[in-house]
Protein backbone atom coordinates (compact mmCIF):
# COMPACT_ATOMS: atom_id res chain seq x y z
CA UNK A 1 0.00 0.00 0.00
CA UNK A 2 0.87 3.70 -0.47
CA UNK A 3 2.88 5.09 2.61
CA UNK A 4 0.77 7.90 4.50
CA UNK A 5 3.53 8.37 7.42
CA UNK A 6 6.77 9.20 6.55
CA UNK A 7 7.74 8.35 3.16
CA UNK A 8 4.61 9.46 2.04
CA UNK A 9 3.89 8.04 -1.68
CA UNK A 10 6.01 4.91 -1.25
CA UNK A 11 4.47 2.14 -1.57
CA UNK A 12 5.23 -0.23 1.03
CA UNK A 13 4.58 -3.80 2.42
CA UNK A 14 3.91 -2.55 5.73
CA UNK A 15 1.43 -0.21 4.89
CA UNK A 16 -2.39 -1.24 5.63
CA UNK A 17 -5.18 -0.34 6.10
CA UNK A 18 -5.37 0.76 9.22
CA UNK A 19 -1.93 2.42 9.28
CA UNK A 20 1.99 1.49 9.38
CA UNK A 21 2.46 -1.61 11.10
CA UNK A 22 5.95 -1.34 11.27
CA UNK A 23 7.35 -0.80 14.87
CA UNK A 24 6.50 2.66 16.12
CA UNK A 25 3.88 3.15 12.76
CA UNK A 26 6.89 4.85 10.80
CA UNK A 27 10.11 4.24 9.59
CA UNK A 28 13.33 5.35 11.11
CA UNK A 29 15.53 7.58 9.51
CA UNK A 30 18.77 6.82 7.86
CA UNK A 31 22.41 6.82 10.11
CA UNK A 32 25.35 8.19 9.37
CA UNK A 33 26.81 4.81 7.85
CA UNK A 34 24.12 5.03 5.06
CA UNK A 35 25.61 8.09 3.70
CA UNK A 36 26.34 7.65 0.02
CA UNK A 37 23.88 4.31 -0.54
CA UNK A 38 21.66 4.97 -3.26
CA UNK A 39 18.99 3.43 -1.30
CA UNK A 40 18.53 6.46 0.77
CA UNK A 41 16.08 9.08 -0.44
CA UNK A 42 14.87 12.51 0.93
CA UNK A 43 11.32 12.88 1.69
CA UNK A 44 9.93 16.13 3.15
CA UNK A 45 10.29 14.32 7.02
CA UNK A 46 14.05 13.49 6.35
CA UNK A 47 16.02 10.97 4.56
CA UNK A 48 15.17 7.43 5.07
CA UNK A 49 16.43 4.10 3.49
CA UNK A 50 14.02 2.77 0.70
CA UNK A 51 14.75 -1.03 1.60
CA UNK A 52 14.69 -1.13 4.87
CA UNK A 53 12.43 0.79 7.63
CA UNK A 54 14.98 0.79 10.32
CA UNK A 55 18.40 1.10 8.95
CA UNK A 56 20.41 0.99 12.44
CA UNK A 57 19.61 -2.77 12.22
CA UNK A 58 21.08 -3.17 9.25
CA UNK A 59 23.89 -1.95 10.85
CA UNK A 60 23.72 -3.96 13.90
CA UNK A 61 26.05 -6.63 13.30
CA UNK A 62 28.36 -5.02 10.97
CA UNK A 63 28.13 -3.73 7.32
CA UNK A 64 24.18 -3.25 6.08
CA UNK A 65 24.02 -6.27 3.41
CA UNK A 66 22.61 -4.31 0.65
CA UNK A 67 24.09 -1.26 1.06
CA UNK A 68 25.14 -0.01 -2.47
CA UNK A 69 28.19 2.41 -1.58
CA UNK A 70 30.33 -0.80 0.35
CA UNK A 71 30.31 -2.93 -2.25
CA UNK A 72 34.19 -2.33 -3.53
CA UNK A 73 35.07 -2.71 -0.18
CA UNK A 74 33.27 -5.99 0.12
CA UNK A 75 34.87 -7.46 -2.77
CA UNK A 76 38.35 -6.32 -1.38
CA UNK A 77 37.76 -7.85 1.44
CA UNK A 78 36.75 -11.38 -0.42
CA UNK A 79 40.05 -11.16 -2.81
CA UNK A 80 42.25 -11.46 0.79
CA UNK A 81 43.28 -15.06 0.77
CA UNK A 82 44.28 -16.84 3.85
CA UNK A 83 47.96 -17.46 3.55
CA UNK A 84 48.16 -20.94 5.25
CA UNK A 85 45.40 -22.17 2.84
CA UNK A 86 47.83 -20.78 -0.11
CA UNK A 87 50.36 -22.27 1.17
CA UNK A 88 48.88 -25.74 1.21
CA UNK A 89 47.47 -25.32 -2.51
CA UNK A 90 50.78 -24.92 -4.00
S1 LIG B 1 20.42 -0.13 2.19
FE1 LIG B 1 21.54 -0.21 4.14
S2 LIG B 1 23.17 1.35 3.92
FE2 LIG B 1 21.64 1.74 2.31
S3 LIG B 1 20.28 3.27 3.20
FE3 LIG B 1 19.37 1.24 3.60
S4 LIG B 1 20.11 0.66 5.63
FE4 LIG B 1 21.41 2.34 4.91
Amino acid sequence: MICTTVREGDDCVFMKTKGCSYLGGACLPIIDECNGCSRTSDYETGAYCTAAPDPSLKWKNGNCNIATHIKAAEAAKKQKINPIKASKRR
